[in-house]
């Protein structure tokens, strides 16, 4: 569609001017726009490319075709008064197409770049004709928008509508510098504007009416065409051009008044002139040619300000209708002929352009000439050709759209209207050059200094390498003698110390061998010194066994004293039954006896306690040296004598028992008294309560007598509970004595009273039944007895069962007892006995702590005597937990406590863990019971 052609293009050699145009080539290749993407309204693929400029220069420029719009007005009132169809025209919008009736049946069809119909827009109008001009114009370009066509068909309305009544119905002319000035810096760039009318080929300033025939000059060098006497009036604002577009069309009135002329004859043309500055690309060195070709370095340090001077030119045609056709009203046909003179001047050159003709007629006419840079040249042009509706207009219609046609064939060369600004530039360089020159002084200026300062360090430099060689030599004539002078030095050094090193070797090995004779007598002295201490320590050990043996002797004595003293006591026992038998008559004399009684034991206990403290000690003394029988004869008199005391101890205790039944009958007695108040009886009663327990023993003699024992034993499993109490306090009466022990046993004694206390749980019965229990487990046979009868078991029960002082006291007794059998230990321990003894501890009465510690010298005893004499590691007493309670009780305020423990530590003395335990509890402590001296024995013993 699109036809190449070559233009005129006017240049000429002109003289160098001051600034320097840069005509630089577009980006744009295959975009349609050279800067802006949406400029697609010069497609560059209709483009035939680069063309050579006529006068054989190249000018860098990028081709864009005139681009062509038609744009249909609506009817207006009297067409559609008229009726009359426009069927004549029809068009295609989407298709870019229109067609036009030849005659009925023929239509002939014309492609243009955009078909407007009626209801389009003045803002798509805008947008479709004349914004991507606009933006080219904002890039650097120059543009032209032009109207073209028939008068009436809305050429005014398209362009230069002010839209004052109605923003909607804003023209090109206000959209295009509303967008502009939006897109214009108000600092750095410039936007002014020129409003002109062209009428019979004179120019005339719209906005100076006086300016009536203005000259059109031309640069010869570039060919730009310029209007140097217009008015060109900066605009800021919008609103500001409005009002000078207004100004400039009450003046166009007024002078078409002035001429008797109509605005359809005479062309508009806003003339706007855009200046932006750019800052150029930063470039390692950016060069401009000039006009010469010769090339200017500039300095990277400058920031080059390019200015772009565009313009913008909008053309409002006069009507294209021939003047005769229109009736022109009066005109000469000079002026007729002038009227359309320029716009015939026009159509010639778009056909010349667009036949490719070598001749395009541009000075023909100065509307040409004022477009020679729109249509040929290169400014983006789009042209909007507008048409009538109305099938009157056909043959006019017809040749508008031919001219639109042709206009689409021609080709501009679209070019960058870039310059430097050359004046920022010098000025920016001249100060550069000063510096430049300043500084290069100042380098000068020291470069000669530092020489004259070097010529100065080298002279001196090579003096002091002068004075350093000669030193050097000096120094180096010294060195060598030294050199010499050491080197003999060390000579004489090494061959003395050679001769020093051969006698130190010989010294060495008489020293070697004197070393060895003095060892060798060392050890024979040592030998001698062991030998003789040894002697000494053999006739030492037979001294202290000797010494030992004496003591013993003494030790013997006193025992034999301690016997006779025994017999005494004895005695005295004997006098305290019997006076204890007078007790039965009186209270009182009962309670002295028993003072008597307690107080002799008390002594005789002092004594015995003195006694076998020396024992212990003797014996400990004598672990050392004396041989095992002798302690174990020792041993076996002592048991004797224990034995003895023992069955005094128990009639002691049957004594006491009696003693506190009787008391607590006494103590009965007066509390039911009290109830009968002072009544005559109360005193009677007592006296005769107290009666009956004196009587009691010879009661109970008759009744064993005249009863029988078997039916006393008999009475015990009664179910009567009161039976059961008199017949079991009967039986411990009897079992009291001895002389009824045996026959208590043979009638099946023992198994009444341990059934008894297995069932019962009247703290009474148990406590006389375990009392009877006790005084029967004296013998070896009853111990047996007992234990094959479960007893142990059942005293342990009794034991843990109760805290009642007197029955713990029983029970204590009777396991006391079982502890002194040597067969019984291990049953007597694995049925828990030992245990349930030092658990009764918790009772703190001292009658049960007596006969705990009684049961743990029994057992004690046992232990050792089982042992032969022979030490053993394990005491059965210390695996149950013994150990701590007997140190805990040594050192107790109860003598009889007391003398238990220290006979039980004796016998235990022969086991390994006692002697740890003492040492540990006892060792730092301060313990003041009497076995602390036999501690450091036992020590001896274990060491
Ligand atoms: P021209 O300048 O070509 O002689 P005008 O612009 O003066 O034509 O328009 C003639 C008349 O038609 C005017 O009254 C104008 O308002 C009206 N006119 C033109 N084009 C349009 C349009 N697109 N829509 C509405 N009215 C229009
Ligand atoms: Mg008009």
């Amino acid at each position: 569609m699109a036809f190449s052609a070559n233009r005129s293009n006017v240049s000429g050699g002109s003289p160098r001017s001051a600034t320097v145009r840069l005509e630089r080539a577009s980006s744009l290749t295959s975009n349609t726009s050279p800067t802006h993407p949406r400029s697609k309204a010069i497609p560059s693929a209709t483009s035939p490319g680069r063309r050579p400029s006529r006068n054989g220069r190249d000018d860098s420029g990028v081709s864009g075709r005139v681009r062509v719009a038609v744009r249909l007005r609506p009817r207006n009132s009297e067409e559609l008064k008229s009726d009359d169809v426009a069927d004549y025209i029809e068009l295609m919008p989407e298709l870019k197409r229109l067609k036009l009736r030849k005659n009925n049946w023929d239509f002939e069809t014309f492609q243009f770049d955009e078909i407007l119909n009626e209801t389009a827009s003045q803002k798509r109008v805008y947008e479709v004709v004349a914004k991507p001009v606009v933006e080219s114009v904002l890039e650097g370009y120059n543009g032209t928008v032009m109207a073209y066509g028939q008068t009436g068909t809305g050429k005014t309305f398209t362009l230069g509508k002010l839209g004052e009544d109605d923003a909607a119905d804003r023209g090109i002319m206000v959209r295009a510098m509303e967008d502009i000035l939006a897109n214009a810096s108000a600092e750095q760039d410039s936007v002014s504007v020129s409003y002109l009318q062209l009428y019979l080929e004179t120019v005339q300033d719209l906005l100076a009416p006086e300016k009536d025939n203005l000259t059109i000059s031309e640069d010869p060098r570039t060919g730009d065409v310029s209007l140097p006497g217009a008015t060109c009036v900066e605009v800021r604002h919008p609103k500001s051009f409005l009002e000078l577009l207004e100004a400039g069309e009450a003046n166009r009135i007024a002078a078409n008044t002035k001429m008797n002329t109509e605005s359809s004859r005479s062309h508009a043309l806003l003339l706007v002139n855009v200046k932006k500055s750019v800052k150029a690309k930063q470039e390692k060195e950016s060069t401009a040619s000039n006009e010469n070709g010769s090339s200017l370095q500039l300095s990277k340090s400058h920031s080059l300000m390019t200015i772009r001077k565009s313009k913008l030119l909008i053309v409002d045609l006069a009507g294209s209708e021939r003047v005769d056709k229109s009736g022109s009203e009066g005109h000469l046909l000079e002026e007729a002929k002038f009227i359309n003179l320029s716009l015939t001047a026009l159509g010639k050159c778009i056909n010349a352009l667009a036949e490719n003709s070598p001749h395009v007629p541009i000075r023909d006419s100065k509307l040409t000439r004022l477009l020679r840079d729109s249509f040929g040249g290169t400014a983006r042009t789009s042209l909007v050709i507008t048409i009538g509706p109305s099938s009157q207009h056909r043959a006019e219609t017809m040749s508008t759209i031919l001219f639109g046609q042709r206009a689409m064939k021609v080709e501009n060369m679209v070019k960058l209207r870039e310059e430097f600004d050359y004046k920022s530039l010098c000025r920016k360089l001249e100060a550069d050059l000063d510096r430049l020159i300043a500084e290069n002084e100042r380098q000068n200026k020291l470069v000669l200094d530092t020489e004259e300062q070097l010529q100065k360090r080298a002279e001196e430099a090579e003096l002091t390498i002068q004075q350093a060689e000669r030193k050097a030599k000096v120094l180096l004539e010294e060195s060598h003698a030294k050199k010499l002078k050491l080197q003999k030095e060390n000579l004489d050094s090494i061959r003395r110390l050679q001769q020093e090193c051969s006698l130190l070797e010989k010294e060495l090995k008489e020293n070697a061998v004197k070393l060895q004779s003095e060892k060798e007598a060392a050890v024979v002295e040592k030998e001698m010194q062991i030998q003789n201490e040894r002697a000494k320590k053999q006739q030492e050990k037979e001294e202290y066994i000797e010494e030992y043996q004496h003591k013993l002797e003494e030790l013997n004595k006193k025992f034999e004293a301690e016997r006779a003293e025994r017999e005494s006591i004895e005695r005295r026992l004997q006098e305290i039954e019997d006076c204890m038998e007078g007790q039965n008559k009186l209270e009182l004399d009962d309670q002295e006896n028993l003072n008597e009684l307690a107080k002799k034991m008390e002594e005789e206990s002092h004594s015995r306690e003195r006694a076998t403290r020396e024992l212990g000690e003797w014996k400990l003394q004598g672990a050392f040296i004396a041989s095992n029988e002798e302690i174990e004869e020792q041993c076996k008199q002592k048991e004797v004598l224990e034995k003895e005391v023992k069955d005094l101890k128990q009639q002691m205790l049957q004594l006491s028992y009696d003693t506190d039944e009787t008391r607590k009958v006494l103590e009965k007695g007066p509390t039911r008294v009290s109830l009968g108040a002072e009544s005559p009886m109360s005193l009677s009663k007592a006296h005769h309560m107290r009666e009956t327990v004196n009587g009691q023993r010879a009661t109970i003699a008759k009744l064993f007598e005249q009863v029988g024992l078997h039916k006393i034993l008999s009475l015990l499993e009664s179910e009567d509970v009161d039976v059961r109490v008199h017949a079991v306090k009967v039986v411990a009466n009897l079992a009291a004595e001895e002389s009824n022990q045996e026959k208590i046993v043979e009638s099946g004694g023992i198994v009444s009273l341990l059934r008894l206390l297995d069932s019962s749980q009247d703290d009474i019965i148990r406590r006389v039944a375990a009392g009877a229990i006790a005084n029967l487990a004296m013998t070896e046979t009853n111990q047996e007895l007992i234990m094959a009868q479960n007893g142990t078991r059942l005293l342990v029960r009794t034991a843990n069962e109760t805290d009642d002082p007197q029955t713990l006291r029983m029970v204590a007794g009777a396991i006391a007892n079982l502890c002194g059998n040597e067969k019984l230990q291990a049953r007597l321990r694995e049925d828990g006995g030992i245990i349930a003894l030092l658990g009764m501890a918790r009772s703190r009465h001292p009658d049960v702590l007596a006969q705990i510690a009684r049961g743990i010298a029994n057992f004690a005893k046992c232990e050792s005597r089982a042992a032969r004499g022979q030490k053993r590691e394990k005491s059965l007493l210390i695996e149950d937990g013994a150990l701590p309670w007997i140190v805990e009780n040594a050192t107790n305020e109860i003598s009889a406590v007391r003398r238990h423990i220290e006979l039980a530590l004796c016998h235990l003395a022969q086991h390994g863990e006692i002697l740890c335990y003492v040492i540990g509890e006892c060792g730092g402590l301060d313990c003041s019971w009497g076995l602390m001296g036999t501690c450091s024995h036992i020590e001896g013993v274990f060491a």
